[in-house]
């Protein structure tokens, strides 16, 4: 099967060949307090760095998912409120979850398709946290790096907590405009589910502190206190961990990586425009996410591409949330190889020209 799913999606060509060195090395069965993980974590973090040019003074840290982040951020980075920016599900999740443990907290659902008007921003003095969702996932939006950096300079006091979980390692980011950063890896990274990870700015520890919450397991200060050996709280997901260390050494650079995504973004936005019976979910070139592209139609069409696709072997993303039935989207991941997407868009062309 060809997948084209929105994570999980497709993984790296070389996972095979790692998991069977990940086996002969006895990685698999290390302890993870030894040597021999420390090593491979501390590598795993100085090529994430390297790769993904996070700044030098910013932390790294291991967590299982980009929602136990959402959690992490609410209970160690916020004593009282937040403020939630979003236009889709995910970032609507992100706020709700986050009011469960803050109700204080307060959103601002923009308008889908057009640039996040920053004038319309209203950070309430009492939010620590200003939490925007960069790639939304469930609707093929982004917000741009440009954007990001205008909140930051209208938001100097206020942490700025980013979710690029379906873009980070896919896409350049400005990660010195925000505080924090997190992701799963089975989104641009093309590993197996069952990783995040959380990389946080100096300023970010610094109001941890302030704040010391140390009531949970995966409390920040007890994440920065194991990470200063390169380790854990807790028995992390050893095997992903080193698969992160192995991608990420083969990897190029995220400037490269983005040169591609962008590339093949350009050709499926030329590929679907030869289409009547589909639309873009969403039409504006600026605020379009390059890692995601969302396709509108009737849901009958939906329907039939959906089954069709199955039987061509091809797994396509669903619409997500509310709009599961009208939409399809197809995952734009480095992982993916260009083999794939011809024979992906040779499928559109025979089923629906
Ligand atoms: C997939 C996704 C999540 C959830 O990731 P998990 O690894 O399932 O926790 C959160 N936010 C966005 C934007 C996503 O795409």
């Amino acid at each position: 099967m060809l997948n084209f799913y929105p994570g999980p999606s497709r993984v790296n060509a070389k996972i095979p060949k790692y998991m069977l060195d990940a086996y002969r090395e006895g990685v698999v069965s290390i302890n993870h307090r030894s040597p021999e993980f420390v090593e491979i974590s501390k590598s795993c973090i100085k090529l994430l760095k390297k790769k993904l040019n996070i700044p030098g003074d910013y932390s790294i840290f291991y967590t299982s998912s980009a929602t136990e982040t959402w959690e992490i951020i609410a209970q160690s980075l916020i004593r009282k409120s937040s403020y939630h920016i979003f236009n889709g599900a995910f970032g609507q999740r992100w706020f709700t979850y986050t009011k469960k443990l803050h109700p204080k907290s307060t959103g601002y659902h923009f308008p889908f398709g057009s640039l996040l008007p920053i004038r319309d921003i209203n950070v309430p003095d009492h939010a620590e946290v200003i939490c925007i969702t960069q790639n939304e996932t469930s609707n093929a939006t982004q917000i741009p790096n440009h954007l990001i950096s205008k909140i930051r300079e209208k938001y100097n006091n206020q942490l700025i907590a980013v979710d690029a979980t379906s873009s980070l390692a896919g896409i350049k980011l400005s990660i010195d405009n925000a505080d924090v950063w997190f992701a799963s890896v089975q989104k641009c990274f093309g590993l197996p589910a069952g990783l995040g990870l959380m990389i946080c700015s100096p300023k970010a520890i610094e109001h941890a502190k302030n704040i010391n919450n140390q009531k949970h397991y995966n409390s920040l200060l007890a994440m920065v206190d194991k990470m200063a050996g390169y380790q854990t709280t807790h028995t992390p997901n050893v095997l992903n961990i080193y698969l992160l260390k192995r991608v990420m050494k083969a990897a190029p650079n995220v400037n490269i990586t983005h040169k591609k995504t962008l590339e093949r973004f350009n050709d499926w936005m030329d590929f679907l425009s030869k289409f009547e019976a589909f639309e873009l979910l969403n039409p504006n070139p600026e605020v379009q996410s390059h890692t995601v592209i969302g396709i509108k139609g009737s849901q009958k069409l939906i329907e039939k591409v959906h089954q069709n696709a199955k039987q061509a072997g091809i797994i396509l993303g669903q619409g997500y949330g509310e709009l599961k039935e009208s939409t399809i989207r197809v995952a734009n991941f480095p992982a993916i190889k260009e083999r794939e997407i011809k024979i992906c868009q040779k499928f559109f062309k025979r089923t629906f020209e």
